[in-house]
């Protein structure tokens, strides 16, 4: 699982659409075992398309202001944001 969505994140700078198919196959091995994303990796899959993330590539990372910091993720495929809290709430 891992080495399938770091792989797939390190295609997705070179080659996007090999990265899509690499990133969906990891999606259906998921399904397949039941098993959960590594919490370092939910950070890369989009929580409206399930799709692949890669902040620079398809998707734009800002920052919130204020406390707890807020991650915003916006995805450039389907225009989800995903928000990440960091930090002490
Ligand atoms: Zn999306």
């Amino acid at each position: 699982m891992r080495l399938l969505t770091e792989s797939a994140v390190s295609l997705s700078l070179t080659n996007p659409t090999i990265a899509k198919e690499q990133a969906a196959l990891a999606r259906r091995v998921k399904l397949k075992f039941n098993v959960r994303l590594d919490p370092s990796l939910t950070r890369f899959t989009c929580r409206g398309c399930k799709g692949l993330l890669v902040p620079g590539v398809n998707a734009r990372v800002r920052l919130g202001h204020g406390k707890p910091t807020i991650i915003r993720v916006t995805c450039s495929d389907c225009g989800h944001v995903n928000r990440k809290v960091v930090g002490e709430a």
